[in-house]
């Protein structure tokens, strides 16, 4: 490994998309930390709120070292949307890394190993690099819409710019990031003469309007010396997983795509350590520990736990949440029965928030949240159903019938999902009550 590699992984550190946990914003917390009752997309269990919130400040005072969270309560009690909540509060840059305690022994690869690739995954690096930029201030921009997918966007542009000849080179593939980035006049913009790629800087307020309009063509204005400053350094961030992901000499960075990274050499993450311990030192890159969250914590062994002991020792270790639903129960390995399975000396460790059931009210509030996240509109009556289904259910059950009847709507060419809607996916989709009491009726036609 000559030459540790990054800039490979610029665009992959965050997909947004639609997922059970992608209205959660934050903890939804004031500033004295007191829990709004609906606030960042989360809704009631304000006692679990608020004992996160003041562990956030443990974590911004420095005060969390060697310690970690258990969050306990039933399944579907909002578990993992308070310990995504933590990480989106401590900034947009935090890293969040989930992985289930059964995951670990289903995956290709020791169980240790799979633990360490979470933990890392939930450390971040900031990096600052030197870049070549072209920094402009958008004076007047008109791009139409690509046709399609693929096609580059056409349209005119006129940028006060810092440097004329690296602007004309970039051209199209300039305007193409510009619409990509949703930039308007009067934005001020970073584009990498390298990838082309756009960050927005700000708004101009010194916007000058002696420029007229375009026709279809690229228009560049020298900028005045000293107007606008030649930016060269730019700052990205990716987690050590990544770093060790690209740097495997046998895994490749695609890998990050399918997930299918194999077992990472130790000597490969040793030298990446080292390299990164040496930026720290020359000021060229920050350690940002995100949250590591272990869902179904009871399900790790001894092994598992002793890891994760020794893994909290370490300066760069991420704030650990662990969750479990389980009482006291054994703990896998051992003879040893404890609370929630969980080693003594690793339960000592922790600071503990429990979680409570939902009222009908708080259900009907985050199915409210879950349709405008996905785009639903539901008429009151379907609402009250969906809410009463999600009461005697499940809230997790409840939330996925909005997808499902959203679908069933489109299908008769509806635009409100009704009651209609909802009682035929809940007569095609079993919850679990259903589906035990199904299974019980006809076991005897199962294979055993
Ligand atoms: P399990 O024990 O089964 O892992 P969990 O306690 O982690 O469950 P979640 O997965 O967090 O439960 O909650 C189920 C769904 O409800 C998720 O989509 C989650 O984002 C949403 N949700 C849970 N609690 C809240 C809340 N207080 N406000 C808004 N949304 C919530």
């Amino acid at each position: 490994m000559a030459e540790l590699k990054l800039t490979e992984s610029r665009d992959l550190t965050r997909i947004e998309r639609i997922g059970a946990h992608s209205h959660i914003r934050g903890l939804g917390l004031d500033s004295a930390l007191e829990p709004r009752d609906i606030s960042e997309g989360m809704v009631g269990q304000t006692s679990a709120r608020k004992a996160a919130g003041v562990i956030l400040q443990m974590i911004r005072d420095g005060r969390i070292a060697g310690r970690a969270v258990l969050i306990a309560g039933q399944p579907g009690t909002g578990k993992t949307a308070i310990a995504m909540g933590m990480a989106k509060s401590l900034g947009l840059e935090t890293p969040f890394a989930m992985i289930s305690g059964s995951e670990i022994f289903s995956l290709e690869m020791s169980k240790t190993e799979a633990l360490m690739q979470a933990f890392r995954k939930a450390i971040g690096v900031r990096i600052k690099e030197e870049a070549e930029v072209i920094e402009g201030e958008v004076v007047e921009l008109k791009i139409d819409r690509p046709a399609a997918a693929g096609n580059a966007a056409k349209g005119s542009i006129t940028l006060k710019t810092t440097d004329m000849e690296g602007a004309y080179d970039l051209g199209a593939k300039m305007i193409e990031a510009l619409w990509k980035e949703k930039v308007q006049s009067g934005d001020v913009v970073a584009i990498d003469k390298a990838s082309g790629k756009v960050t927005k800087l700000g708004r101009s307020f010194s916007r000058s309007r002696d420029y007229d309009a375009m026709g279809p063509q690229v228009k560049f204005v020298q900028c005045p010396d000293g107007e606008l400053q030649k930016r060269k350094e730019v700052v990205h961030c990716v987690s050590l997983h990544e770093i060790d992901v690209i740097n495997s000499r046998t895994q490749g960075f695609l890998a990050l795509f399918t997930g299918d990274t194999g077992e990472i050499r130790s000597e490969v993450r040793e030298q990446i350590d080292s390299k990164v311990a040496e930026w720290r030192e020359e000021g060229k890159a920050e350690i940002v520990p995100g949250v590591l969250f272990i869902d179904e914590v009871h399900m790790l062994d001894i092994e598992c736990f002793s890891f994760l002991n020794r893994a909290l020792e370490n300066d760069m270790a991420p704030i650990l949440v662990v969750a479990t639903n389980r009482g006291i129960t054994t703990i896998r390995g051992t003879n040893y029965k404890s609370p929630h399975g969980i080693p003594i000396d690793l339960l000592d460790r922790l600071l503990i928030i429990t979680t409570q059931p939902y009222s009908k009210d708080e259900i009907r509030k985050i199915l409210d949240i879950r349709c405008q996240e996905e785009d639903v509109e539901m008429a009151e009556e379907a609402k009250a159903l969906l809410t009463h289904i999600g009461v005697e259910t499940s809230l997790r059950y409840a939330i996925h019938l909005i997808t499902a009847a959203a679908l069933a709507c489109q299908k008769r060419k509806g635009k409100v999902v009704e009651s209609e809607d909802i009682t035929r996916v809940y007569d095609l989709f079993l919850d679990v009550k259903r589906s035990t009491q199904y299974l019980m009726e006809y076991q005897n036609q199962y294979m055993f």
